[in-house]
């Protein structure tokens, strides 16, 4: 039967979830191949990132403390998004399971979450120094500004609740004192803009260390904001 047909008030769902579960092998295997990648990219060591992927209205995530290495499909948690924290799976979630729990429901058009320690964002996350528009790749998070939010303890649910603030309507947010959240139509976008986001990160510390950067106008980015609409979701936004 159905993943979820054990909990309760689930499983009126339970054959929706069980064709999700036959269908998500795939998604399984890129999420695996997008973990291993924070670490071969070096926006994480060890295993301080986490990621999520919706599949129907239930979201894939990494597991709590395992070396991305040792992954396999079944090893992933699969937790309804209309829960409290229950999951299917082997291994206990991600301790961050709820902001991204939280920003998959606050954001339909999300699927799928990336968060990391990388060194540039969680440096301007120590400054509390959002992030400006040094370059007009920051359209690709939606706006003019990469918001930082106030600290708060992991795995908290007060962290959550900056998290999804933080975000707003964007798709990334550095978190006080902790790390950075990108997020994506597809985990391939989440992941690109993950890396974006800590090139830009770096970019525009490096720039202020050197002097005074100049900071782009606000309708310029928002036109490159609609210019990387029209390139389309799987677009590598700003090098068409
Ligand atoms: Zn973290």
């Amino acid at each position: 039967m159905g993943v979820f047909a054990s909990r309760g008030p689930l499983v009126n769902r339970a054959s929706q979830c069980y064709l999700l579960s036959m269908q998500d092998i795939e998604l399984r295997q890129q999420l695996i191949a997008q973990a291993r990648s924070l670490t071969t990219l070096g926006l994480t060591q060890g295993t301080s990132g986490n990621l999520s992927a919706r599949v129907g209205d239930a979201m894939l995530i990494t597991p709590s403390g395992v070396a991305y290495e040792t992954l396999t499909p079944a090893s992933l948690a699969l937790m309804p998004l209309d829960g409290g924290g229950a999951f299917e799976g082997p291994l206990k979630p991600s301790s961050e399971w709820r902001f991204h729990l939280d920003i998959l429901r606050a954001r339909p058009d999300v699927r799928a979450v990336v968060h990391a320690h990388s060194t540039y964002a969680t440096v301007l996350s120590i400054l509390r120094r959002p992030i400006k528009a040094v370059h007009y790749m920051i359209a690709a998070f939606g706006g003019p500004e990469i918001a930082c939010t106030d600290y708060a303890p992991f795995g908290t649910q007060e962290l959550s609740e900056l998290v999804v603030e933080g975000l707003g309507p964007r798709h990334g947010v550095l978190l006080g004192n902790h790390g950075m959240i990108a997020t994506g139509a597809t985990l391939e976008q989440a992941m690109h803009r993950a890396v974006e986001l800590e090139t830009l990160a770096r970019q525009s510390y490096l720039a202020g260390l050197a002097g005074a950067p100049v900071i782009l106008p606000d309708d310029e980015i928002m036109r490159c904001v609609e210019r990387f609409k029209s390139y389309g979701p799987q677009a590598q936004e700003g090098e068409a």
